[in-house]
């Protein structure tokens, strides 16, 4: 086994390992950024570096990936009407 070459890809590994770094939300924080956070994903944005913790709370929380999964498939399907 070879040491890694680059400097901090011990501290990535680690990092990606632990979770992400930052603050980790609460249901309430979770919830009030879940819009927010479902149009930005569905958008094609780059929803986790917008609102980080919330991808690791609705990991960890299946009363808001739920939350989450309902907020999406309404979107989508707004989405869908509006396109008619
Ligand atoms: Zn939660």
């Amino acid at each position: 086994m070879s040491p890694p070459s680059a400097p901090g890809e011990f501290e990535r590994l680690l990092a990606r390992l632990t979770g992400p770094p930052g603050p980790e939300l609460s249901c309430e924080q979770c919830f009030e950024q879940l819009d927010r956070y479902v149009e930005l994903e569905l958008g094609g944005s780059d929803a986790d570096s917008a609102i980080p913790g919330m991808r690791a709370h609705l990991e960890g929380c299946s009363a808001c990936a739920e939350d989450h999964d309902s907020l999406c498939a309404l979107l989508l399907s707004d989405a869908a009407e509006a396109g008619r």
